[in-house]
C-alpha cells in the first residue's frame, strides 16, 4: 500500500473505456481464452483491445499452463518444478477461438517448461499453425521464453508461420543473474534471437528491457548495440513494477522523458520501432505498431 502511495502520477492509469474495447471484451465470453491483458490487469487494456480498429487491436494469450518451471525475481507467475501435463486440445482450441474472436493481433506467450523435452516448442509451433489455418490474416506474434538454449526449438517456432518472434532479454547484462532465473543468461537470449532470425530472415525479431531495476545508462548502451549487432528489429521498454513484496524492489521509477530519449536512441540505432514509456509492456500496441512500421 505505501508503495501504491508513493507512485509517480504518471504511472496512475485510467480505467479501460471506448466502444471497441468493451466490443471485443464481450466478444472474448464463452471462448474460455485466457488473456494475459485481464489476468495481469494489465493498465494498457483500453489502447490495446480498443485500438484504432478491430483489425488493429492487439490482446496476449498465455499457453502452456499457469505455472511456471522458472522463479523470476521480478515475475508472480505461479513456480512448480513439474507442472500439470499440457493440454493437447490447447493448439486446437486457442486457435477454434482466436479465430471466432477475430481480432487482429495476437501475443501467444507461454510459463517456461523446463520439465517437457523440447520446452513446449513443438505445442506452441502447432498452435500457431493452426491459428494460421483457421485465421489467415491474424498476425501472430510469439513471445518465447529460452528453451534452455536449445537452438532447434527456437527454429522450430520460428518457421511455424508466425509473423513476430520475440523474446525478452529483460534487463541488462549486469543485471541477469539477480533479475531472472538463475538458468537464464543474457548471452543465451542473445543467441535466441540470433537463430530465430538465422532460421527465417524474413521474421520481425522484437525484445524487452524493464527499466527501474538499477540499470547503468552505459549498460543499456551496450545492450542495446549487442542488440542490433544481431539485426533485432524491436525493442520495447517499460517500467518495472514490484508485483509483490516477495519481488524485488523498484530501484527508481524512471521519468517518462527518460522513456522517450531511449526510445529516440533506438530509433537512431536502427531499430524498426520502439515503444518505450511507464506502462509499456512488450505487447503493448503491438498490432498498430506493426501495421504502421512494418505493413506500410
Ligand atoms: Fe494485453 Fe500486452 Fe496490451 Fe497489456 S500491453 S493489454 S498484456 S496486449
Ligand atoms: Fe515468469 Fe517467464 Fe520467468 Fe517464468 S520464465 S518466472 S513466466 S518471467
Amino acid at each position: 500500500q505505501k508503495q501504491i502511495a508513493r507512485l509517480p502520477e504518471w504511472l496512475k492509469t485510467p480505467i479501460p473505456v471506448g466502444e471497441n474495447f468493451k466490443k471485443i471484451k464481450s466478444d472474448l465470453r464463452g471462448l474460455n481464452l485466457h488473456t494475459v491483458c485481464e489476468e495481469a490487469r494489465c493498465p494498457n487494456i483500453s489502447d490495446c483491445w480498443g485500438g484504432s480498429s478491430k483489425s488493429a487491436a492487439t490482446a496476449t494469450i498465455m499457453l502452456m499452463g499457469d505455472t511456471c518451471t522458472r522463479g523470476c525475481r521480478f515475475c508472480s507467475v505461479k513456480t512448480s518444478r513439474k507442472p500439470p501435463p499440457l493440454d493437447p486440445n490447447e493448439p486446437e482450441n486457442t486457435a477454434e477461438a482466436l479465430s471466432r474472436w477475430g481480432l487482429g493481433y495476437v501475443v501467444l506467450t507461454s510459463v517456461d517448461r523446463d520439465d517437457i523435452v523440447d520446452g513446449g516448442a513443438s505445442h506452441f509451433a502447432e498452435t500457431i499453425r493452426l491459428i494460421k489455418r483457421k485465421a489467415p490474416t491474424m498476425l501472430v506474434e510469439a513471445l518465447t521464453g529460452d528453451y534452455a538454449g536449445d537452438l532447434e526449438s527456437v527454429a522450430l517456432v520460428a518457421n511455424s508461420g508466425l509473423d513476430v518472434y520475440a523474446h525478452n532479454v529483460e534487463t541488462v547484462e549486469a543485471l541477469t543473474p539477480e533479475v531472472r532465473d538463475r538458468r537464464a543468461t543474457f548471452k543465451q537470449s542473445i543467441a535466441v534471437l540470433e537463430a530465430a532470425k538465422a532460421a527465417k530472415p524474413s521474421l520481425i525479431t522484437k525484445t524487452s528491457m524493464m527499466l527501474g531495476l538499477g540499470e547503468a545508462e552505459d549498460q543499456i548502451w551496450e545492450a542495446l548495440k549487442d542488440l542490433r549487432t544481431i539485426n533485432v528489429d524491436v525493442i520495447t521498454f517499460g517500467q518495472y513494477m514490484r508485483p509483490t513484496k516477495r519481488h524485488m524492489k523498484v530501484y527508481e521509477y524512471v521519468k517518462p522523458a527518460t522513456f522517450e530519449m531511449w526510445q529516440q536512441r533506438a530509433l537512431d540505432m536502427g531499430f524498426l520501432y520502439c515503444a518505450s514509456g511507464p506502462l509499456v509492456r512488450s505487447s503493448y500496441k503491438a498490432g498498430e505498431a506493426f501495421i504502421e512500421n512494418v505493413l506500410k
